[in-house]
């Protein structure tokens, strides 16, 4: 599932590849990923829209075109890749939406699982999603302080704490794991219970392991691909996840999985105290 290293990617990529051309035309081919108005709403809104600024707000991707906003929630298998050259050559079985841009160009919205959302709205913070999302990791005033003031009152397991948007926004499974074994705190811990020097090694693992995987390219499980269609490459470097059975880099005890949360969690019992 793309997550704050993912969509960053995206985003970054389209920023280059489509910002300042106009929507000519909008191909909807499966509505179902369409959210809060029709198939004609939608081709309506976006047609003769210049996309102004492309930017990641959590997990979603937004478009701003100027008044307008398409927010794009890839979620477990969404992929948003530009392209260019005739559109007739690309349309796979899981295209769902095609954009036709200026200059020949083309935005694809793929979506093999339909988990996926695109809404226009006059404002990216009209989406209950963005309006609840708690500090941005990769902002410039994401401190130890602000990392503490969220985590305070927070009773669950720090695991779970982590992937909750409204408390830090863009964290997932993979990178709450990958995090967590880095600065060698328990996934079960209880949030509020952490301790300064606890709160300040992670709070310095959310930027390194975040930054890192962005500069990977994020992490490709499953079909994620970039805004140009590459792959990620952090999954070659993950240290827990996915990594059950296997031995810890650090001490060479087993990785080992649980279910918090109905999600998987894998981590070292022996470096994680
Ligand atoms: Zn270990």
């Amino acid at each position: 599932m793309p997550e704050l290293p993912e969509v960053e990617t995206i985003c970054r990529d389209l920023l280059r590849l489509v910002r300042g051309l106009v929507f000519e035309d909008v191909r909807i081919i499966d509505r179902r990923v369409i959210r809060g108005g029709s198939g004609a709403f939608f081709h309506r809104s976006l047609v003769g829209r210049k996309i102004v600024d492309v930017r990641r707000r959590g997990k979603a991707v937004v478009l701003d075109l100027g008044g307008l906003c398409l927010v794009v929630q890839p979620m477990m298998t969404g992929q948003l890749v530009a392209r260019s050259g005739p559109a007739e050559d690309v349309l796979l079985k899981e295209t769902k939406i095609v954009f036709l841009l200026s200059k020949r160009r083309q935005l694809l919205y793929n979506d093999q699982r339909l988990f996926g959302r695109l809404q226009i709205v006059a404002r990216e913070e009209d989406l209950d999603y963005i309006r609840q999302l708690g500090p941005d990791p990769l902002d410039k005033n994401f401190t130890v302080e602000v990392l503490a003031e969220r985590l305070r009152q927070r009773r669950p397991a720090i695991k779970t704490v982590l992937m909750d948007g409204r408390c830090i926004a863009g964290i997932g499974n993979i990178y709450a794991s990958e995090i967590l074994f880095r600065c060698g705190i328990d996934p079960c811990q209880s949030a509020m219970r952490l301790s300064m020097p606890q709160m300040m090694r992670l709070h310095k693992a959310v930027l390194e392991v975040l930054c890192e995987a962005v500069a990977m390219g994020g992490t490709t499980v499953r079909n994620y691909r970039s805004g140009d269609g590459q792959s990620g490459q952090f999954q070659n470097v993950v240290r827990v996840y996915g990594r059950d059975g296997q031995p810890c880099q650090v001490c060479g005890r087993e990785i080992v999985r649980i279910v918090q949360s109905q999600r998987s969690t894998f981590y070292c019992s022996h470096c994680q105290k």
